[in-house]
This record gives structure tokens, sequence and C-alpha cells, in this order.
């Protein structure tokens, strides 16, 4: 027992290390947590072990390279649960010290650095970090540097915050492809990144590096009534000028509280920053001295931690992905692994050059991540010891199911099968006629495919428009019900419009997106056929690259003899776009946030048949936003770039009248 203690206590303090003083962890929060919850449980039921030097009785960690500075405050940091079973036992703890439900307040946990900021008569005077909650390192000028922290307050008010400083997401990627291009180690996360910009000797690299603060608890020292609630005191934060998080909610009780981690489970994606958790406070100020603190942490608050995000595993194998265009991609095969509420067994790993710039070897241990739902990447590898004992990856040099030598092409750092009849090309180009984002047969999934195409009955798109019914029974356990399911999806897919068709043929550049534009725009694949390569470059959104390929398809004897046919099957898809109005032609219109009155798709339809364009992500060419409930990064992105930013009642006004907002028109 008490090996294992130490053990954890060691492990734990390298870690710590590693984390709070070099900026450079080696294992995920998750692993550590688990470490940290075992050494715990091990000092509650043996308290005879526990020692005043335990990482459970400590905060972090401090550097010698700043000047110590003692706080005023002490600075805590926050028990966390992974479950919402003892989120609720510590709920009923709460209430248990007063009459009835206690209310609470729910932030999200912001992944960054905690910091303590003093305003003396509303002048900024210094700033310090958390370092070990009673001693922190003075980093006042690097702070000064973070243009969200106000120098000057809105009241001449003694006031100290604390607050978590933060590296958006898309800086952090931008920071870290420049630390590569200069041959530098790259940051591991954004919190790192936060961290290693603000702990700088020089201030002016922490100029140059973007960082923000979210402000989330304070103590005020002379202001007209006080406070009582830390709600109200977050307002009063808004007020003076500092920068509070939006998503801070005011909830009645622990299932309120439930529903908002459920509900920034996955909504946290959406942020341009980076969050590992709830914060659940109770809001009562009164209430939170009485309950107080434990050595670490306040029994008036706890975090919930997301899932994972990131895990550690063994890299089993790495296998070669032939995909629709013959491009032959690696995919890590991995032993299998819990990430963020999943099973992952392989992960993706883009390319031979990220393979080379990892140094990712077969056996390594490697490190996943998991962000919304785009599939798991190897992000790095734990290098121990054993890494430099296995072999370097070689590049293989031929297709491993064909045996054709793989090719590269200019500009593209993907390795293509150079046969264009390789049996994993054709495949992949069947899987992708029939899914969802193309010609959408739910039916005929990757498994029929691969049967079909290996009793020699289909090779390509064509061939299933040419399967008889009776053709379904010669695969593997196929019945009357399952061989009318297939052959009817097959025909219903004769009549899906000209933008799916579009999608479906797989034209270099003609994404989803792109053809749904030529489609609205030509309604006919003979107007496409027609049209020239000015005349399509000057489509919005479209432009000479995507001009060029399309006229190229289009130039090809052998895909106008494909397209033929088509045509001779009785597929000769046409856009029936109802177009409303032109009052939003060649605008693009970005949602944000909940809508109260339609769904996502619903206003996007809307938008669609009014002209427009809608799109994802704001710049500075978007003409304007739309902004529903709790809306999310991009609000702030639009409102930073100056981007019109309409209501959804506004949004709803213009459905009806039929007219743009004034404002518009010039965008
Ligand atoms: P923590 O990060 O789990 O929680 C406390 C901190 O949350 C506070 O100090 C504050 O900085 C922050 N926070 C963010 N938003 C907040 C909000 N709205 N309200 C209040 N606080 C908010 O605790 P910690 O002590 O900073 O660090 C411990 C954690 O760090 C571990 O649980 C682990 O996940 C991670 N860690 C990892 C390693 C590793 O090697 N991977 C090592 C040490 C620590």
């Amino acid at each position: 027992m008490i090996d294992r203690i130490n053990f954890l206590k060691d492990e734990i303090n390298k870690h710590n290390y590693e984390y709070y003083v070099e900026d450079n962890p080696t294992i995920s929060d998750f692993e550590y947590d688990k470490m940290f919850a075992e050494l715990k449980k091990l000092e509650e039921e043996h308290p005879e072990l526990q020692t005043p030097d335990s990482p459970t009785q400590r905060v972090g960690s401090i550097s010698e390279k700043f000047l110590p500075y003692k706080h005023k405050y002490r600075l805590y940091s926050l028990d966390n649960t992974y479950n919402y079973e003892d989120l609720t036992v510590w709920y009923e703890k709460v209430c248990a010290n007063f009459n009835g439900e206690v209310e609470l307040v729910c932030e999200l946990k912001i992944d960054g650095l905690a910091i303590a900021l003093t305003y003396e008569n509303g002048i900024f005077t210094t700033g310090v970090t958390r370092g070990d909650g009673v001693t922190g390192e003075n980093i006042t000028p690097n702070l000064k540097t973070v243009k969200a922290i106000p120098l000057k307050l809105f009241e001449d008010v003694n006031v100290e915050v604390r607050g978590e400083i933060y590296m958006p997401k898309t800086s952090f990627e931008k920071l870290n492809e420049e630390n590569i291009a200069r041959g530098e180690k790259p940051f591991a996360n954004p919190r790192n990144a936060a961290s290693g910009s603000v702990r700088q000797l020089d201030s002016s690299i922490t100029a140059k590096r973007d960082l923000s603060i979210f402000v989330y608890n304070s103590s005020f020292e002379n202001i007209e009534n006080p406070p009582s609630t830390h709600y109200d005191s977050m307002m009063r934060l808004k007020k003076l000028g500092f920068k509070i998080n939006p998503n801070i909610r005011l909830c009645r009780n622990i299932s309120e509280a439930i529903e908002y981690c459920k509900e920034w489970e996955t909504k946290r994606f959406d942020l341009d920053y980076a969050t590992d958790g709830v914060v659940i406070k109770v809001n009562k100020l009164s209430y939170q001295e009485e309950l107080g603190y434990t050595a670490r942490a306040p029994k008036w608050a706890t975090a919930f931690k997301f899932p994972p995000e990131e895990a550690t595993t063994d890299l089993l194998d790495i296998e070669l992905n032939i995909g629709k265009t013959g491009a032959v991609t690696p995919v890590a095969i991995l032993k299998a692994v819990n990430l963020a509420g999943s099973t992952v067994a392989r992960a993706s790993l883009h390319n031979f050059d990220e393979i080379k710039r990892l140094d990712i070897r077969i056996g390594d241990k490697v490190v996943i991540k998991k962000a919304a739902e785009i599939i798991p990447k190897v992000i790095r590898v734990e290098a121990g010891e054993e890494h430099y004992n296995l072999p370097q990856y070689e590049v293989p040099a031929i297709c491993p199911v064909c045996g054709a030598k793989l090719e590269t092409r200019p500009d593209e750092v993907n390795l293509y099968c150079s046969n264009p009849q390789c049996p994993a090309l054709l495949k992949a180009k069947l899987e992708f006629w029939v899914s969802s984002d193309a010609m959408d047969i739910d039916k005929i999934g990757p498994g029929i495919i691969e049967q079909l195409y290996n009793k020699g009955l289909v090779k390509n798109p064509i061939d299933l428009y040419k399967l008889k019914k009776e053709d379904f029974f010669k695969l593997d356990n196929v019945k009357e019900k399952s061989a009318n399911n297939m052959f009817g999806s097959i025909q219903a897919s004769k009549t899906r419009p000209l933008s799916r068709f579009l999608t479906a043929l797989n034209i270099k550049h003609v994404g989803k997106e792109t053809a749904e534009i030529l489609a609205n725009e030509f309604k006919t694949l003979d107007n496409l056929y027609h049209a020239d390569s000015f005349v399509l470059r000057d489509i919005p959104n479209i432009g000479m690259k995507i001009a060029i390929e399309v006229r190229e398809y289009f130039n090809n004897e052998k895909n106008l003899k494909y397209l033929d046919e088509f045509k001779a099957l009785g597929i000769n898809p046409v856009q029936e776009v109802e177009r409303v109005s032109d009052i939003l032609k060649g605008k693009t219109v970005v949602l944000t946030g909940t809508l109260t009155n339609m769904t996502r798709d619903e206003a996007q339809s809307v938008i669609k048949s009014m002209g427009g364009k809608p799109s994802s992500s704001v710049s500075k060419n978007t003409s304007f936003v739309i902004a529903g409930e709790n809306p999310g990064s991009k609000f702030d992105k639009a409102k930073n770039l100056g981007v019109i930013i309409l209501t959804e009642d506004e949004f709803l006004e213009m459905m009806k009248t039929n007219s743009l907002p004034s404002g518009i028109e010039e965008k």
C-alpha cells in the first residue's frame, strides 16, 4: 500500500513539474486525473499515510524564472469528477448544510492558465500566476500586453479578480505551424501554448502571441452595494470592463446543472477556445463562505470534466487506405482505447509526410485526439527509450491492393495508386456514389458494395443501375425483402437532384457545396456542359481553379460517354430549386446559436430559396450572420470583423417582407 502511495506521489509530482513548470505534459489529463483520484482515495482510506507534501494537499507548482509574489487571497484548484453521480453526491452534501435546494451557477471550464489581477482605484497594478496557490509568479509586464485585460476599469474600485488566460484554438494552430516551419517543437495543446506564452521572460514575445482572458471570480474591497451572489458579481465584473464568458448560466438545482454539462459536451467543439469541463459553483456568497475550503479546493464549487479528448495507446500497425481519388492514406491501427466516450481502434495519420514529421514507428505508444465529429487522429508519439529501438517507417512504393506503382502529383503531398482499375479505387468510388452526401442509396452499404464487386456484378456506378432484382439473391443471406429494398433504393436514386449527381461524379475540386452552387446556377447537365470556363469562373464562390476542372471533365470524351450511359438508363438529373426570390443572390450567410422558430436545416433552405449561400464559417466576405440563442464563437468573430449581425426576428421579418434590412445591400 505504502509503495503504491509513494509511487503515485512520485509520478504525480513528476507530471506536475512537466505540466506546470515546463509546459510540456507527457501524459493526458485524463490519465493524470485517474492517478490523482487513486491517490486521494488511498489517502482517505488510510489517513495515517497522508503527508503534508502529498500532491493532494497542494495546488500546482511554481518556477524560479520569475519574481515570487505572495497572493493576498489564496488561489485554489478545483475538485473534479467525470461522472454525474459524483456531481449529485457533491450537491447533496452542499444542500445538507442549508434548507432545501441550493442555487448554482454553471460556467465553462476554460482550459488555460489561472492568474490573479489586482486593480487599485481602477488601475491595473499587478498580475500573478496561481503558482502553488500561496505564492505565484509576478508576470505583470507580460499581462499588460494581453489586450483583453483592461488597464483601467470603468469605476475607481479596489478589486482582485481571478481568471483564465487562454489562446484561441485557431491562433494555437497557427503558432504551432510557425513553430514547426522554424524547426521548433510544437505546443502539446492550447493550454500549454497559453502558459508558455504568458510566462516568457521577454514581454515582446508575449505581445506577439494571441492571448485572451475570461475572468471568473473576484474579491471587491471598496464597492457600493457589494454583490451577494456569484452571478451578480460576474455581471458587476462585466460592467467594470472585464471579459467574462457569455455562456454563464444560473441553475436552480443540480438537474439543471447536469443539463448544462450535457449540452456543452458537444457544443464546446464549436468554440474557438478549449474547455475541459464545466465549473459548478454555489451562487450565494454567504453560502460559499459557510462551506469554505479543503487544503486545495473550495467546497462550494466543483468541476465536471468532459470525457477525455486525448488518449494514449499502442500503434499496432499502419494500414493503407485507397480513397475515391486513388490517394493512398496511412491509417493507424491501434490497441482499442476509450476516447471521449467511444472505443477507438483506428485513427488518421493524414499522409506520409506527417508520419515522417512525427517520426511515428509501428510499435510506438501514440497519443490520439478527437475533436467534434472529426475522426480521431494521431497527434504525437510518447517517445520513450523503446521508440529508438523500433525500425523507422518506410514509405510504400507500390499499391498494397493491386501492386501498381504509387505516384506523386504536382503540388500534392499524397501518393496515388497509378492503376485506374485498382479494385480498391473502384470500390471506394462506388461507396462514395451511394453515400448520403452523394446519391444517398441508403440500402447499399460498404459490405454490399464489397460483395457486388467481388461477385463481378458491379464495377462502376452505371452497373448499379443495370442490376436486376434477381441479382441481389446472389449475395449472402439476401431474401425477398432486402432484395426489394436494395433494388428500390437504387431506382429511387435515379431522380436525385443535379447537385447530388454532380457531387457523386467526384470531379476534382467539386465537393458538395460547389456542386450545389453549380446545380442551382445551371439546373441541368446540358446547361453546365455548355458553360465556358469564364462563365463558370464568374459565378460567386467558383473561381478559375474549379472552372478549369469542370471544363476539363466535360472536355473529356470518356466522361461524356459515361454521362450518356446514365441518360440511356433514364438518369437525367435536374435541379429544382424553389426560388422564392433573389434578394440574397451573391450573399453569404452564416448561422450561429439556436434558432427558436426553425431548425438550422430549415433556415439554410430558406437562405437558399432566396438565392443566398449558407456558410459555416465567418470571414470578412460574410454578408451577414444570423444569431440565435447562445451564439458561439462565430458571433464574436463577426463582431470583431464588423460583419452585420441579424437577430432571428430580423431574419423572419426579411422572409416575410422579402426585402433586405438596410445596411446589407452594400455588402
Ligand atoms: P483544474 O484545471 O482541474 O481546475 C482548477 C482550475 O480551473 C482553476 O485554477 C482555474 O484556473 C480553472 N478554471 C477555468 N475556468 C474556470 C471557471 N469558470 N471558474 C473557476 N475556475 C476555472 O486544476 P489545476 O489544479 O489547475 O490542474 C489540475 C489539472 O491539470 C488536473 O486535473 C489535470 O487535468 C491537469 N494536469 C495535467 C498534468 C499532466 O501531466 N497531463 C499534470 C498536472 C495537471
